[in-house]
């Protein structure tokens, strides 16, 4: 949070990077080169998630280390409270602590595919718990952010209450919020004026993720039933079979949107990477948020350098 006030008293927006451990070692060395490579952006932080029902906690307390300490990023280590026993909650946070982590994403977590989220004997119910718990047993030594839904969770009463949850969450120590993703920035401009009106004062981060591809964006905004603006869909559909296309205006609209956001006064932009990187750096590019000589580190042999500082 201290440097997130930082770029705020400069009057600077900040970026930041999201990325999920990959399911082959071949997936996470490409991770890890990429990591080396992003680090010349200059984002304020990475993070890395932690797998639906703790599926990838080993592997992310792993890739969260090496980022944080061999390529160098300050790292946010995301945290769920999904089938996690306190001792298991404890173990991670005192693995994270050891390896010099100073940024927890507070989560309560999905509940595996189908099912209800049930909280487990001895266990956290929401995610206020887990902020509450890591600021009493840590005090300030972590960083907390906490998640926010501009369209509403979809487990949510009203989006009312759930602003209240939110609040809740703050309440218990949380720093900031990132958004879950949204493409109609009307409603996420209208999410932070009812989250000012209902007393959160901290940075509410978006959350953006360019499209890569049709079918992509279809799966991904069905599953989530992330609301998607008329015009979207009008400009998609000439071109829904051109993989370029849709990629080119996948940063061209996300360009858009950003700009837009900084317009409404956003301290950063965070973005949902996908483990990809050329539609994040156009985009920061567009946004002239990257100076030509963070451009250069794409030549073939400052690639390969980044490579053989990860491995
Ligand atoms: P909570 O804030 O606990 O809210 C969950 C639901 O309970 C909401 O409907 C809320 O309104 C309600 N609620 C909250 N408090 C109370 C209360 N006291 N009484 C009654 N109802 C209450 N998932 C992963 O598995 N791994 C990840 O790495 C991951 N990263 C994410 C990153 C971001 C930025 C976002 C936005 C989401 C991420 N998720 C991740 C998904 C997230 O875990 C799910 O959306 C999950 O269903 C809710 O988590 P939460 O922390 O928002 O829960």
């Amino acid at each position: 949070i201290d440097k997130i006030n930082g770029f705020k008293e400069q009057k600077k927006p900040f970026y930041s990077f999201e990325y999920f451990p990959p399911k082959t070692n071949e997936g996470v060395q490409n991770l890890y080169d990429r990591l080396g490579r992003m680090l010349l952006f200059e984002p304020l932080f990475a993070d890395i998630t932690w797998g639906a029902g703790g599926s990838t906690s080993t592997l992310t307390l792993e890739i969260a280390e090496k980022a944080q300490n061999v390529c160098g990023l300050e790292t946010m280590m995301h945290l769920t409270c999904t089938n996690m026993p306190v001792s298991e909650i404890i173990y991670a946070l005192e693995k994270a602590k050891a390896t010099g982590i100073r940024n927890i994403l507070a989560l309560r977590g999905d509940p595996p595919r189908g099912e209800e989220w049930k909280k487990i004997e001895g266990g956290f119910g929401y995610a206020s718990d887990l902020v509450r718990f890591i600021r009493e047993k840590y005090g300030d030594y972590f960083g907390i952010a906490v998640a926010g839904y501009p369209e509403g969770h979809a487990d949510c009463v009203s989006k009312e209450t759930d602003i209240q949850y939110l609040k809740a969450k703050i309440d218990a120590g949380a720093d900031f919020v990132i958004t879950q993703l949204f493409y109609d920035v009307d409603i996420f401009v209208d999410f932070v004026k009812k989250c000012r009106e209902a007393g959160i004062t901290v940075p509410i981060v978006p959350g953006l993720m360019p499209i890569q591809t049709y079918q992509g964006f279809k799966r991904m905004t069905t599953l989530s039933k992330t609301i998607v603006p008329q015009y979207i869909n009008d400009n998609l559909e000439p071109i829904k079979d051109n993989d370029e296309e849709v990629k080119k205006y996948g940063v061209k609209l996300c360009i858009e949107m950003c700009n837009r956001l900084l317009d409404a006064g956003v301290d950063g932009l965070h973005f949902y990477t996908l483990n990809l990187e050329r539609s994040v750096r156009k985009v920061l590019k567009g946004l002239s948020l990257v100076r030509p000589d963070q451009l250069s580190p794409y030549l073939p042999w400052a690639q390969s350098a980044a490579g053989k500082r990860l491995k």
